[in-house]
């Protein structure tokens, strides 16, 4: 273990979006500085960092001069490069880690990984050209499947339904033809989400899993108390996260979604980071997700991950749903929290606000 750091040291953040920002601001709370690294000149986690560099991923030289000006450095988002990363030898310095940065990349790699470690989930079949395409197409069953990239997927995007084997071919087209894999389609009782903070010492804390809903794909509504299905199914999942987190000796925030089902908890996705179904926390957990991740990354002591208040329920704000702060607020429960993002385009995630009743 490493001595926690010293205020006033600077945290580098890979990405600059609303997670980059929110991690930005807990560091901030905490005496540290943040220096966010993005390609995008509008990165609006810059806007409440010290510093920020614009570069593409890509850039070795740009790369090499921000991690020279951090003290640790982390990632909010989980398609960054990493090749670049380790041919720097930054590998070492990264939380919450190159390995869970690369299996998180392929869907491929981390449904090996997953199921090695006992994971319960949808059938799958990798598809690398047209003949698997149409193989797997033929072995779905009566609720057919969804074909999504194998890499650089988010928010729905880089997926198809495909409701009978006819459809496969055009839902391949719509993905670019790209290696993909296709699941089974899961006939869920309700979605959720375990996320977890690790620490240098190897401590683990786990907030209490909200019910998420889910449109086309993209996270609209976090809930909890998240109702029998999922409490039933929350014990299972933690322990499935647990071996994950400590197989790839990851420091900070993880997150792994599930879908309840009458089987138990089915794995489906994992991120290595903070996740927008855990917003919430930010009021309604004794120590956010975001503080917790800044902690742990930073070789402090860790705090308490427990619920506050009797009910919460965070939504997110999409496109135009932003645009009336007063009426949002005229909730006295609900807290707004704007992004900083100047177009509000149709399916673009603006904003959220959570609401906390005791
Ligand atoms: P993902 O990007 O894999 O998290 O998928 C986004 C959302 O699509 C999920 O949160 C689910 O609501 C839905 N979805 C993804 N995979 C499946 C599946 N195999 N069966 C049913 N719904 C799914």
């Amino acid at each position: 273990m490493s001595a926690p750091l010293a205020p006033g040291a600077v945290i580098g953040i890979l990405g600059g979006g609303q997670l980059g920002r929110m991690l930005a601001m807990a560091a901030a709370q905490i005496g540290y500085r943040s220096h966010i690294y993005a390609p995008d000149g509008r990165a609006v986690a810059a806007d409440v960092a010290e510093t920020r560099t614009t570069a593409p991923f890509e850039d070795s030289q740009a790369l090499g001069r921000f991690a020279a000006a951090c003290d640790v450095l982390t990632y909010e988002f989980e398609n960054i490069p990493s090749a670049p990363l380790k041919a720097l030898g930054l590998a070492d310095r990264i939380r919450p880690g190159i390995p869970a940065l690369d299996i998180s990349q392929s869907r491929i790699a981390e449904k090996a990984f997953f199921r090695d470690l006992g994971a319960l989930a949808a059938p799958y079949h990798a598809v690398a050209d047209e003949d698997a395409l149409l193989a797997a197409a033929s072995s779905m069953g009566p609720r057919g499947g969804i074909l999504k990239t194998d890499r650089f997927g988010y928010d729905g995007k880089g997926q198809a339904r495909i409701a009978r084997p006819a459809d496969a071919i055009a839902a391949w087209d719509s993905i670019g033809r790209r290696p993909a894999v296709m699941e089974g389609f899961v006939d869920f009782q309700a979605e959720f989400s375990v996320i977890l903070v690790r620490g240098q010492d190897g401590e683990i804390g786990f907030w209490d899993s909200t019910h998420n809903i889910h449109e086309d794909g993209i996270l609209r509504r976090s809930i909890w108390p998240a109702g029998d299905a999922i409490a039933a199914q929350v014990g299972a999942a933690r322990q499935l996260a647990r071996s994950a987190a400590e197989a790839l000796d990851a420091i900070g925030v993880l997150t792994f979604e599930f879908f309840a089902t009458p089987e138990g908890p089915l794995f489906n996705e994992c991120a290595p980071r903070v996740h927008n179904s855990g917003h919430w926390t930010i009021e309604g957990a004794v120590t956010s997700q975001f503080e917790n991740h800044i902690r742990a990354i930073a070789g402090l002591p860790l705090g308490d991950c427990a619920t506050v208040g009797r009910r919460i329920e965070m939504s997110n704000l999409i496109g135009a749903q932003i645009e009336d702060s007063a009426a949002i607020l005229a909730d006295p429960a609900a807290h707004l929290h704007h992004y900083g993002k100047l177009d509000a385009r149709p399916g673009r995630k603006m904003g959220h606000v959570t609401k906390l009743y005791f």
